[in-house]
């Protein structure tokens, strides 16, 4: 008899949750700067990706009621039929001069953005080669492109360079500029070198990295100073340091072009708010100009960096917002979030398939809109949660990045 799909999927559900691997739904209720409220109890979070603190700020809000008296709650239609409008041309003139590049072209979210621009780039084949650690995004977006997807070992130059010498055919090299699980910056100089040399074009997905890094927040390839030759594909959302919802790819007007024409997710949905436009336009203008925005995050991170190693927690290799908290295991993991939250502090437990097996974490966040003493309390909180939920050897609770 022909297998339900139904019951599969069900049984995928079962199987999960006996492997403690099930992931459940929270609803908001309320949300001020880093306080949130649910069922009914107020939490100090540290795991939203909005770093400075721009999602509620009363001028992105003002702009998003102005420009939705204007122009209502909708697009209305995809970008190429009559969904583009002029808050969606001013944004993306604004990030492409943010990010130094010739053009920007907007997309409903970061998924799609990599989703278009890849299968646009590689048209069905070629090779893309990968950083393991990869959002799910990126790595997705090649397989379903139908392209070669070689991946190579965390931040592994050498092994890139290997992978790309064996290819003889058209080379994407993809990779995110800020890991997302770990807050490590890649090697961007020697990716650029490196495609260079082999004669394959260089994307760098930035989700993590603009408003962050780089002078005035352009991201991390302003930090590492690749220009539009060096690094011709710049992908980044704007979803998380900008606060909002949607991203951009940013290149060459003959890239902007091509995915304008090829670019499937792109064509075939529809354009985000106008309104969101315009709000993300005052974020935009906030990240670019308020660098004690990131000077605080700086001060922030530098704390709490400090206080964990007081702590004996093992920290990452990270000097970004990102600071995971790796204890290895999922239940022990689940377990620490879980004292953290009756504790006030909520720091979600991170579960393989999200980082691979043996590396389950606390994604812990740092935002613009954190105080000093919000650090000290989830440093406190940790210390309890770490008591509270012993690991077999000290060892257990061992940095990230082994993969
Ligand atoms: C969040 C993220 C994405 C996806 O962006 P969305 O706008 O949330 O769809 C892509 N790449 C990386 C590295 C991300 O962190």
């Amino acid at each position: 008899m022909r297998p339900d799909l139904l019951e599969n999927l069900a049984a995928r559900v079962a199987m999960r949750e006996r492997d403690g691997l099930s992931r459940r739904l929270r609803a908001i209720e309320r949300m001020r700067g880093a306080h949130v409220v649910i069922d009914g109890r107020e939490l100090l979070a540290f795991c939203s990706n909005d770093y400075l603190g721009l999602a509620q700020h009363p001028e992105v809000i003002a702009a998003l009621r102005e420009a939705a008296n204007q122009y209502g709650a909708g697009a209305t239609a995809a970008h190429l039929v009559c969904g583009h409008h002029r808050e969606h041309s001013k944004l993306e003139e604004a990030l492409a001069d943010w990010t130094q590049r010739e053009r920007a072209l907007l997309f409903s979210s970061g998924w799609l953005a990599n989703l278009g621009a890849i299968g646009a780039l590689l048209d069905g084949n070629g090779v893309c080669v990968q950083d393991k650690l990869n959002h799910a995004s990126l790595l997705d977006a090649a397989k379903l492109c139908g392209a070669s997807l070689k991946r190579y070992p965390h931040a592994d130059v050498d092994a890139a360079a290997r992978q790309l010498a064996a290819a003889d055919a058209p080379a994407l090299l993809a990779s995110d500029g800020v890991f997302s699980m770990d807050g490590d910056v890649a090697p961007l100089r020697e990716l650029a070198a490196l495609c260079a040399r082999e004669g394959s074009t260089l994307m760098i997905d930035d989700a993590h990295g603009l408003g962050v890094l780089g002078e005035h927040g352009a991201g991390s390839l302003a930090a590492a100073g690749l220009s539009q030759d060096a690094a011709p594909v710049l992908m980044a959302t704007l979803g998380k340091a900008v606060g909002g919802m949607g991203a951009f790819v940013a290149g060459s007007a003959e890239l902007i072009e091509g995915l304008t024409q090829f670019a499937r997710s792109y064509v075939y949905t529809t354009a985000s708010p106008p309104a969101l436009a315009a709000a993300t336009h005052a974020a935009v203008r906030l990240a670019r100009t308020e660098d004690w925005r990131r000077e605080r995050l700086a001060a922030l991170i530098a704390r709490f960096r400090s206080g964990a190693q007081q702590l004996g927690l093992p920290l990452a290799d990270s000097s970004t917002p990102i600071q995971p908290i790796v204890p290895g295991d999922a239940a022990r993991t689940l377990r620490a979030s879980q004292v953290l939250e009756e504790h006030g502090v909520l720091v979600t437990a991170i579960r393989p398939p999200t980082v691979p097996a043996g590396a389950a974490r606390l994604r812990v966040t740092l935002s613009t809109a954190h105080a000093e003493t919000d650090v000290d309390r989830l440093l406190d909180a940790l210390a309890l949660a770490i008591r509270a939920t012993p690991a077999s050897s000290r060892e257990a609770w061992s940095p990230s990045g082994a993969d």
